[in-house]
């Protein structure tokens, strides 16, 4: 299962490889046998949420020889280039998410994220927003953990 360009740079699971490599000429990436690697293993196994760290575990694993800083900035770059959203979730610890598509997360006990169907989150009230500024995207993290007994 390897993502597809539908419209814009969403990415879903049915295309081929080749508009991954196109995708990252489009985003003035070159599609490096290492980026080319990096983004089969982060989309092969279909929409999920992934760390620097647990990313270049999964590389190691397959053979793949790249420093931890090489996966940490190509995970960047697939960000900018529209593949990745990035997501701060603990603060210190940045999760990249292989779904784009608007959406909001559960996080279980600070570092499992699960999706969250963006209308079934209503924000019924904002805050004045600074001027001269817009709101580019509203992320909600719902913050779980195992009830008291
Ligand atoms: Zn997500």
């Amino acid at each position: 299962m390897i993502p597809r360009i539908d419209t814009g740079t969403t990415p879903t699971y049915s295309r081929g490889y080749d508009c991954i490599e196109a995708l990252l000429r489009q985003a003035g990436l070159r599609p490096t046998r290492q980026r080319l690697s990096l983004v089969k293993l982060l989309f092969a196994q279909g929409p999920r949420h992934v760390s620097a760290e647990a990313l270049y575990e999964e590389a190691r694993r397959a053979g793949l020889l790249m420093s931890l800083a090489t996966v940490y900035n190509a995970l960047h770059q697939f960000t900018e280039a529209g593949l990745l959203r990035e997501l701060a979730a603990d603060g210190a610890k940045s999760y990249f998410d292989t779904n784009v598509a608007h959406h909001h997360h559960f996080l279980i006990d600070g570092h499992r994220l699960i999706d969250v169907a963006a209308e079934s989150v209503a924000i019924a009230a904002l805050p004045a927003i600074p001027e001269g500024m817009e709101i580019a995207r509203i992320d909600v993290v719902i913050r779980l953990k195992p009830k008291q007994a």
